[in-house]
């Protein structure tokens, strides 16, 4: 039998060790090799590197030369290029951090055409020198591909716009006969129009994947008294030694997160765009090369980090809106293993979030679309229902109820808020009748409950005509009940002491025309009822051979391979997973291949380094 070394589903095997592609991968990396131009829109995690580096070895083999990659992402180069130098492939970076006798080391590299993939910055493209180099290659026909990485980088709609995107659209004009592929994780219509616009990609082809991710755990419970100890609570129950990392919104408070985490024997660092470039670069090489890092980071942390083994995602404050919280969440569990998304959210939330939007310089209609955002947020975390379905539903993607969110596993029971409401809502028109003074939820939830405070004395309180009504209800029932009204925007918040007032649709809750349906708050974690279907939790506390399901011979020889790979991977300057992913050392671990053969059978060896590595794995094994 003959092999076509230039053949797709042949180099997946060879250089990645992967039998199949992923979903539309296969379409993708056809449509390219053959010099056709691509939108890509996948999930992070779906696996977007293979759908341009997969074209650029097979258009390489076929003699056409260098792909050339644009990324922003300059710190990640180094591993993105020693990823694909593990597996046999030919690739540099060209960045500021070279000196300049590397530098020249490798344009030579490129020009002699031996490079299969160079990478580099956006800001290059307008270097007149590396133009002048690129012309030179094309002129030899040796110009094989531009890959557009984070495409989303060009919009200004999307989260994380660059100017030096902009300037893209000169390869193309320059070099119209050169084919791109753009991809990103941003799903958006009016980025997508905005991507294809300045990038001039009208004529390519656009390839839409399904955004779900499977094995993504979604969690949102309701913020208590002390948010952190939920936080450690969550890791400690079902993450202890697992990589993850942790959101929050103010640099201070990742700061203070971070600090506490680490006092309770966690080994968590901090990061945030106002730290040192140093110190971020170290902290991210830690959790990039080291196991069990928990990474307390604002949204400055994350784009492009490739790590497929982290376990888990958690927020302690709301993201921004649904894509925002996608594309944070969807950090964990790239490798297909178990993860775990998790949230704690409160009334501040809302509030904060809310405020945040109505203070900024921004003008009216860009607020409004914000606020729109917000509302499409808050819906998913006040949903009684499958999350899944509605963060699929928010990407226009129908589906079904889907078993592995914190809903579809245990169902909450719902209670009938609409006359909780009502009389909440006519306390705070009566304060405002009452002298035409404003109070926050704190005040309004005594007077609601009867508690004869100070604050109540002194404005007469207690003979309002709501004063008491509602001590049937605990002050936490009270909270969900405000909660649910500001987020649907019946009540909103004024002023440095977030008082509350009535908006124009209040009028029909209070005339009983609206049904407010309430989650009833889960005051305990109930364990054991989160009985998984991937075995997520981890109570044994080794989690992470756990999310790879094995048993006690296979996890040893698991361990003695991961002890293995550290010793490989740090001779070699590159994170662990670069050498092999914790997903193939367990297969490994449970496979226990007897020969090279067999060796090579197991997904994500490849050619180079069964070469490189195989006698030892083997030997490891053994032992
Ligand atoms: P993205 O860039 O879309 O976020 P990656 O390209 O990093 O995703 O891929 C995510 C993970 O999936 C990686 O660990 C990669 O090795 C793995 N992967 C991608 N495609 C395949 C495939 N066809 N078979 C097996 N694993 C794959
Ligand atoms: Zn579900």
């Amino acid at each position: 039998m003959k092999i076509d070394h230039h053949a797709p589903q042949h180099i997946l095997q060879e250089v990645f060790g992967y039998s199949a592609f992923r979903g539309a991968q296969a379409d993708i990396v056809q449509h390219v090799s053959g010099g056709g131009d691509a939108l890509v829109l996948m999930p992070t995690g779906g696996g977007k590197s293979l759908c341009y580096q997969v074209p650029a070895i097979a258009r390489h083999r076929g003699g056409r030369g260098v792909t050339l990659v644009v990324s922003p992402l300059i710190a990640l180069m180094h591993d993105q290029v020693g990823a694909l130098e593990e597996a046999g492939v030919h690739a540099a970076f060209l960045n500021s951090t070279l000196s300049s006798e590397e530098a020249s080391r490798i344009e030579r590299e490129m020009m002699s055409g031996r490079l299969v993939m160079l990478y580099a910055a956006p800001e290059r493209i307008t270097n007149p020198r590396f133009l002048a180099q690129l012309d030179s290659l094309h002129e030899r026909g040796l110009l094989s591909l531009f890959a557009i990485d984070e495409a989303h980088c060009v919009s200004q709609w999307g989260h994380d716009f660059r100017n030096e995107y902009l300037e893209l659209s000169l390869l193309h004009e320059r070099f119209p006969d050169v084919p791109r592929v753009a991809l990103t994780a941003t799903a958006d219509d009016i980025t997508r129009a905005d991507i294809i616009e300045r990038l001039r990609l009208q004529e390519a082809r656009v390839f839409i994947s399904s955004f779900d991710r499977p094995n993504i755990r979604y969690t949102i419970v309701e913020k208590d008294s002390k948010p952190r100890e939920q936080l450690l609570r969550f890791i400690r129950d079902e993450h202890e030694d697992d990589a993850g990392v942790v959101y929050c919104q103010s640099r201070k408070k990742v700061e203070e997160t971070a600090a506490w985490l680490e006092a309770e024997g966690l080994k968590a660092l901090p990061y945030h765009a106002g730290l040192d470039t140093g110190v971020r670069q170290r902290h991210q090489d830690r959790f990039l090369r080291e196991d069990g890092i928990v990474m307390v980071a604002t949204v400055a942390f994350g784009m492009g980090i490739d790590k497929p083994d982290v376990r888990f995602v958690a927020h302690l404050d709301l993201p921004k809106n649904i894509e925002s919280y996608y594309q944070e969440t969807g950090r964990g569990g790239r490798d297909g293993a178990a993860a775990n998304a998790w949230m704690t959210y409160g009334l501040a939330d809302v509030v904060n979030q809310r405020r945040m939007i109505d203070d900024s310089p921004s003008n009216e209609e860009f607020k409004q679309v914000q606020r729109g955002k917000l509302d499409a947020l808050l819906a998913l975390a006040e949903a009684t229902d499958c999350r899944r379905q509605r963060l699929l539903g928010y990407f226009g993607e129908a589906s079904q109820p889907c078993g592995n969110c914190d809903n579809c596993i245990s169902p909450p029971a719902t209670w009938d808020g609409t006359e909780a409401a009502r009389k909440m809502l006519s306390c705070i028109y009566r304060f405002h009748q009452n002298g035409g003074q404003r109070f926050g939820a704190g005040h309004l939830i005594d007077v609601l409950r009867g508690k004869l405070t100070d604050k109540v004395g002194q404005y007469g309180h207690q003979s309002l005509s709501t004063w008491a009504v509602g001590a049937d209800l605990s002050e936490q029932q009270w909270r969900a009940v405000l909660r649910q009204l500001i987020a649907l925007g019946h009540v909103f918040t004024e002023g440095e002491y977030h008082t509350l007032a009535l908006a124009e649709t209040a009028r029909a809750v209070l005339k009983g025309e609206v049904q407010l349906l309430l989650r009833v708050p889960a005051s305990a974690p109930k364990r054991g009822a989160r009985g998984s279907t991937r075995g997520a939790s981890g109570k044994s506390g080794r989690a992470a051979a756990e999310a790879l399901d094995l048993d006690g011979q296979a996890q040893q020889r698991f361990e003695a391979l991961k002890a293995w790979r550290s010793e490989v991977a740090k001779e070699h300057g590159l994170p662990a997973y670069v050498i092999f992913q914790n997903v193939t050392l367990a297969e490994m671990a449970r496979a226990n291949p007897q020969s090279l053969d067999e060796l090579s059978g197991i997904s994500g060896v490849g050619a180079k380094k069964l070469e490189a590595y195989g006698r030892e794995i083997l030997r490891v094994l053994e032992a």
